[in-house]
C-alpha cells in the first residue's frame, strides 16, 4: 500500500503548494472559520496548518491517514453531487507517504486532544494525548525527504512560497467568511479577517489582487431562475486587461477550476472589445446544483465536467456579454 500511496502522491503532491491546497480544503470542509498557516523555508521544511473546524474523533485519527478513507462520501450516490472540496480520501495518505506528518485534533465532544504521526514508509500511526483547542493542526515536515528524485524538482524556497501564496489567495477569494493568516519564517505575510457585504469583499479583493483591479472592476450578480444558475463577481474593464493571464479566477461552487467551456464563454464575451493578445481580468463565481457538475475528473480536482455544458456556456457568455457591451465607450 505504501508504494501505491507514493504513486498517488505524485498526482496530488507535486510541491508544498499542493500540500497547502489539500490541507486548506480539509479545513474548509470541516467548517473552519479561521485558518492559520505557518511556513518555513518555502514549505519544504515545514507546513503547519491550524483550524478551528469540527475536528477528528480520537477513533478516526489514524484512519484519516489511510488511503481512500474519507468521511465525506458515504455512498456512491454522493459522488454524483459532491458538496465538499475533498472526496477522494487520499490527500493525507499521499502526503504522509512523502513527508513526516503529524495530526492533532480535538472535537467539541472531547475534553482532550489526540495526536497521530506518520513518517514516510513507517506508516504506523501512534496515538498520544496532546494539548489543543477544538479544531485540527496538521504539521508536514521535510517534504519528499524519502523521495529525493522528486525533491530535486522543487524550485527555490522563494518560488515555492510564491506558489503557496497563490493557493492561499485563491482560497481567500473563494471564502470571504473565513479568516486566513499566513506566516513565512516567523514573519507575518498575510492577515485576512472574515468579511461580509460587497464593500468588505472588495477590500479583501484589493488586498489580494491590488487596488488597481477593484478600482476599475464592475460588480455583477445574475441569476437565471429557470436553470438555477447564478454568476456573480467582478470583471475588469477591457482597457485594464493585463498582458498576462494572471488575474483570472473562476470558481464553480466554491472550487477554483480550469475549464475549456468556461474559458471559451468568457473569451467570446470579451471578443468584441478586447484587443488581440490581451487578457481580461476577472474573479467570477458560478453557482449551480452540484448534481449538474462532475468534479471527479482528475485527482487535483481542478477540472470539472458540466452535465449540460451548452447551457452553462451560453449562460456565462450571455451574462458577461450584456455587462461588457454596456461598458463600451
Ligand atoms: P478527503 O478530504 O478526500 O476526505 P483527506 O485524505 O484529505 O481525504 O482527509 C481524510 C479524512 O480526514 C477526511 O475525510 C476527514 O474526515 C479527516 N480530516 C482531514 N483533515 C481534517 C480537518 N482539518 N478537520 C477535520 N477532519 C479532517
Ligand atoms: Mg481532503
Amino acid at each position: 500500500p505504501q508504494l501505491a500511496n507514493q504513486i498517488a502522491a505524485g498526482e496530488v503532491v507535486e510541491r508544498p503548494a499542493s500540500v497547502v491546497k489539500e490541507l486548506l480544503e480539509n479545513s474548509l470542509d470541516a467548517g473552519a472559520r479561521k485558518v492559520d498557516v505557518d511556513i518555513e523555508s518555502g514549505g519544504i521544511k515545514l507546513i503547519r496548518l491550524r483550524d478551528d473546524g469540527f475536528g477528528i474523533d480520537k477513533e478516526d485519527l489514524a484512519l484519516a491517514l489511510s488511503r481512500h478513507a474519507t468521511s465525506k462520501i458515504l455512498q456512491l450516490e454522493d459522488l454524483e453531487a459532491v458538496a465538499s472540496l475533498g472526496f477522494r480520501g487520499e490527500a493525507l495518505a499521499s502526503i504522509s507517504s512523502v513527508a513526516r506528518l503529524s495530526l492533532i485534533s480535538r472535537t467539541a465532544q472531547q475534553d482532550a486532544a489526540w495526536q497521530v504521526r506518520a513518517e514516510g514508509r513507517d506508516m504506523e500511526a501512534v496515538l498520544s494525548p496532546a494539548a489543543h483547542p477544538q479544531g485540527t493542526t496538521v504539521e508536514v515536515r521535510d517534504l519528499f525527504f524519502n523521495t529525493p528524485a522528486r525533491r530535486k524538482f522543487l524550485k527555490t524556497e522563494q518560488t515555492e512560497f510564491r506558489h503557496l501564496e497563490e493557493v492561499i489567495k485563491r482560497m481567500a477569494l473563494s471564502r470571504f467568511d473565513v479568516a486566513f493568516n499566513l506566516q513565512h519564517n516567523g514573519r507575518r505575510v498575510q492577515q485576512l479577517r472574515p468579511v461580509d457585504g460587497e464593500q468588505a469583499r472588495e477590500r479583501r479583493l484589493a488586498s489580494l489582487l491590488g487596488a488597481a483591479f477593484i478600482e476599475q472592476a464592475v460588480h455583477l450578480d445574475v441569476s437565471a431562475e429557470a436553470s438555477g444558475l447564478r454568476l456573480w463577481g467582478w470583471i475588469g474593464l477591457p482597457t485594464y486587461s493585463r498582458s498576462q493571464a494572471d488575474q483570472q479566477y473562476f470558481f464553480v461552487n466554491g472550487r477554483i477550476i480550469r475549464d475549456k467551456v468556461v474559458t471559451h464563454a468568457v473569451r467570446q464575451a470579451y471578443a468584441d472589445v478586447l484587443f488581440h493578445g490581451r487578457h481580461p481580468a476577472f474573479v467570477l463565481y458560478l453557482e449551480l446544483d452540484p448534481a449538474l457538475v462532475d468534479v471527479n475528473v482528475h485527482p487535483t480536482k481542478h477540472e470539472v465536467r458540466f452535465r449540460e455544458s451548452r447551457l452553462v456556456h451560453d449562460f456565462i457568455f450571455r451574462t458577461l456579454h450584456r455587462v461588457i457591451a454596456d461598458l463600451r465607450p
